[in-house]
């Protein structure tokens, strides 16, 4: 079997609702549907799904990246050789995260239907056989909005909350305040200040903020400052959670030999299938647990993310939930069938690869020209 072929498409659908965070805000979702055809006639479907406010790759860029240096570099390839395929992938520019991991996802769908297994499959099989996690994300805006919101989702029967912060510590403290109050005592809150602190000025208000009990604080400093999160890994006793700091195995490397982690934010859009297995199993051997992030995409990101978590005993799909169905956050999807059932767990069926299907509908709707 060799690839004859990577087709990208950039889509754009809009958010239900703005999520807002310390570095930006977005209204719409950016994201580049990815095919790796072969000569069989199997199609890999992957999708690269960057976030404006904090990832260095653009939809243009990974279009431009995809289609000039990693297809022809995997043209005539075998997609079975996987590892030689994503050492290609990964060699044929420096950086440009997003647009490798979603050609990696599509490699590894690929693999999976020419094999005839999940992906799951590929990663090692099931440790789980359902995941069933409901949580929220409640998006910066005044304490009592936030705090209205976050009771909206208790009503629901919501117990766990990403609580996004970091442009005002003052007035955040507030923010975590009144939604613990609104909540109560028995809710799982975490923050994630998404890069908005400063190490040494923002100590005292995350101080005070541990006091409302807090399961752990994600990227509470700059991803370059390494230093910062060991200081404040050391001063506090909620554990500490690296995002933007940890896209690549050797930023892990770096982040847990100085005990500058508590807890690794896996995410797959921003890391891929491939390293994100590596830097798991980088924090497995260091006796760190990992979480899991979303980057908001589409059902076949979406899907990759759901085969992880199935498969992969040190990802704490408690503490850290589990993005669900992308149409949680956008006013459509491009799949056909979800991997989230009607009742939102996840269960994922023995289909080859992702187990998903693009509805073309839909992506001549989205598709941006
Ligand atoms: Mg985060």
């Amino acid at each position: 079997m060799k690839i004859t072929k990577i087709e990208t498409i950039a889509l754009t659908v809009p958010l239900l609702r703005p999520a807002v965070i310390a570095s930006g805000s977005a209204s719409t979702g950016f994201h580049v549907l990815i095919r790796i055809h072969t000569d069989a006639g199997l199609i890999g479907l992957g999708e690269a799904s960057p976030i404006a406010s904090t990832d260095a790759d653009t939809p243009g860029s990974i279009v431009e990246v995809v289609n000039k240096r990693i297809a022809p570099r995997l043209a005539g390839c075998d997609p079975r050789r996987t590892q030689e395929c994503l050492a290609l992938i990964h060699t044929a520019i420096p950086g440009n995260q997003c647009a490798k991991a979603g050609v990696d996802i599509a490699l590894h769908d690929l693999v999976g239907k020419a094999l005839g297994v999940p992906v799951y499959q590929l990663l090692g099989g099931r440790c789980r056989d359902a995941i069933n996690v409901i949580e929220a994300d409640i998006w910066i805006d005044t304490p009592e909005a936030m705090a209205t919101m976050a009771k909206e989702a208790a009503g629901r029967g919501v117990s766990a909350f990403e609580i996004k912060i970091g442009k005002d510590p003052a007035v955040d403290l507030q923010r975590v305040a009144a939604i613990r109050k609104a909540v109560g005592p028995g809710a799982r809150l975490r923050i994630d200040c998404n890069e908005g602190y400063a190490a040494g000025t923002e100590l005292r208000v995350l101080r005070a903020m541990e006091a409302l009990d807090l399961v752990y604080i994600e990227q509470p400093v700059p991803r370059w400052d390494i230093d910062g999160m060991r200081r404040l890994a050391d001063a506090l006793d909620t554990p500490i959670c690296a995002d933007q700091g940890a896209y690549t195995p050797q930023d892990v490397m770096r982040l847990l030999s100085c005990g500058a982690a508590d807890l690794i934010c896996i995410k797959i859009p921003k890391s891929g299938l491939f390293h994100a297995s590596t830097i798991n199993a980088i924090c497995e051997t260091a006796g760190v647990r990992c979480t899991l992030g979303s980057m908001l995409p589409l059902g076949i990101g979406a899907a990759a993310i759901h085969h992880f978590a199935i498969a992969m005993r040190n990802v704490d799909v408690e503490m850290g939930g589990v993005y669900g169905s992308p149409l949680d956050y956008f006013v459509d999807d491009i799949v056909q069938a979800s991997t989230v059932a009607a009742d939102g767990a996840i269960r994922l069926s023995d289909a080859p690869g992702l187990g998903v299907s693009v509805d073309e509908e839909k992506i001549a709707r989205y598709r941006r020209t």
